[in-house]
């Protein structure tokens, strides 16, 4: 029995059209869950607002009513954070996947203003048809949404050249806890008048307002991209290997790093991917070279760095992606990874970043701590190398259950943040706190950076009704 009258789902009905206020467990059950399949509670209602007026209006009848409010797009996000919480007030999911326009697309501007449901990679094919890039690239993007990126502040294979998804607003259309709506769609580069905003919705996951709409940036298209495979000998090569890359001519707009137990993954739990060099090392490297002019000789680029990479002993064997196909199946490998990893069984996971000449003594330093603590686990590394960020986990041995390796090895994830924490780096890099990384909020953010995070809640959401339990720990 739902606590609540029907005067107030009619109410809300009546906003967002009967149809798209779904009340039956049959349809809110995809929304209960997340990719993750972080488990939370059904939501009393799932709205499915068509524009920016419903949600306003929505937003505004869940408060009066007293609804909790959590906002969701592809609910792909990694930390639990699109999912109904248990023990706060009664929530109702608000999905954006209507909203789902790109209102304008400015080649000239290289701008473009796209809906917050509007799944990333439409975002890309807009860009595209214009003659654009829209430069953001991550595995999930073929389901992720504008306002879940936004919303985490996502970042991804090319963060190493354009930034995280927050250094691609340029302005936000967002509607306040109260219903109110902030428009500054602005698709200027440039300013400065007052306080940015923006900024404060960009990876608050909901928790301040729900954005609607984003104006975003747009970068020319790489008209010249090399990609290629490498084994290298050690994380210290990579960075090497990833300073002359920096120098070699073209944009460096990826430099991954994946250990091999990660690509033996790939390779037992996705054998229609071929790894391109024998599994014979103990970590590679994917780098991908580009230049906006196709005149600008990257092979060449890429040919000259490698083979000055190996003579300086920063690699042992490389492959080029011969062409357009080879390149995507050569990221296939590393965009389906967090896939085929979820069927390689439990591990304990984290979304640590540090400073990128830290890696190499991160990634020594947590393999010691996790082999001292639990040596029958196995340290897997994957990553984002260039700009720091690494997802380390420790994986369970065979046939060990999820819940029975949280038991034995669940702080795993507090000793990998600690030393990131202590290296000068971040507990959460990209995937933002949710629910899954609230301890590590309490125990590792600057006391006062939570304080003055409660203060700007409490301004914008005084009943505490956007997304209640996520990113700020408990008082
Ligand atoms: C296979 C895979 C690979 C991934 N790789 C990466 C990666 O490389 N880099 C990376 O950064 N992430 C990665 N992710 C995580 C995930 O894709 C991103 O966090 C993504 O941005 C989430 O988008 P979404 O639409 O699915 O958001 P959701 O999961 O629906 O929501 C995420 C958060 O944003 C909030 N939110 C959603 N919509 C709005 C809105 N309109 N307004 C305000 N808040 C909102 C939600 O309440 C929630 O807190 C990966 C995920 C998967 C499954």
């Amino acid at each position: 029995m739902s606590p609540f009258d029907a005067g107030t789902f009619a109410s809300l009905a009546d906003v967002v059209g009967p149809r798209n206020c779904l009340r039956t467990p049959e349809d809110i059950a995809p929304y209960a869950t997340d990719w993750r399949r972080a488990v939370g509670v059904a939501p009393v209602a799932v709205l499915r607002p068509a524009d920016t007026a419903q949600v306003a209006e929505a937003v505004r009848r869940c408060v009066q009513g007293g609804l909790a409010i959590v906002p969701a797009g592809g609910r792909t996000g990694l930390a639990g954070g699109a999912v109904a919480l248990a023990g706060g007030p009664p929530a109702v999911v608000l999905s954006l996947e209507r909203m789902n326009r790109i209102r304008s697309v400015d080649a000239r501007d290289f701008s473009i203003v796209a809906e917050a449901g509007c799944v990333v990679q439409s975002v890309q094919a807009a860009a595209i048809a214009v003659d654009r890039l829209f430069p953001i690239m991550w595995g999930a993007q073929g389901s992720a949404m504008i306002g879940g990126m936004l919303g985490t502040n996502a970042g991804g294979i090319r963060t190493i050249r354009w930034g995280n998804a927050r250094e691609l607003v340029l302005g936000l259309e967002v509607v306040l806890p109260d219903g109110r709506v902030l428009d500054d769609l602005r698709r200027v580069r440039k300013d400065n008048s007052g306080y940015a905003l923006r900024h404060l919705f960009i990876g608050a996951e909901g928790t301040l307002g729900v954005i609607t709409a984003a104006a975003m940036r747009l970068v020319p298209p790489m008209r010249a991209v090399e990609t290629a495979f490498v084994a290298v000998p050690s994380p210290d090569a990579a960075l090497s290997l990833l300073s002359r890359a920096m120098g070699a001519g073209a944009e460096v707009v990826a430099f991954e790093l994946a250990k091999r137990i990660c690509l033996e993954t790939v390779a037992r739990y996705g054998p229609q991917l071929r790894i391109p060099l024998p599994l014979e090392s103990p970590w590679y490297v994917m780098v991908e070279l580009a230049a906006p002019h196709a005149a600008v000789p990257v092979r060449a680029m890429m040919e000259a760095m490698l083979s000055e990479g190996l003579e300086a002993g920063e690699l042992t064997d490389a492959v080029l992606a011969e062409n357009e196909g080879q390149r995507a199946a050569f990221w296939r490998i590393r965009e389906d990874y967090p896939e085929f990893s979820r069927m390689a069984g439990p591990a304990i996971s984290t979304d640590t970043a540090v400073p990128v000449s830290a890696v190499p003594e991160f990634l020594r330093r947590a393999e010691a701590a996790l082999a001292a603590r639990w040596p029958e686990g196995e340290m897997v590394a994957i990553g984002h190398a260039g700009d720091g960020n690494i997802h380390l986990g420790l994986k369970a041995p065979e046939g060990v259950t999820r819940e029975a390796w949280v038991a034995r090895a669940g702080e795993a994830d507090m000793v990998v943040n600690e030393i990131a924490v202590s290296l000068g780096g971040s507990f959460s890099a990209e995937h933002g706190i949710g629910v899954s990384k609230l301890h590590a909020m309490q125990a590792l953010k600057d006391p006062l950076a939570i304080e003055v995070m409660r203060g700007l809640k409490r301004t914008l959401d005084p009943r505490g009704l956007m997304n209640p339990g996520k990113v700020l720990p408990a008082n």
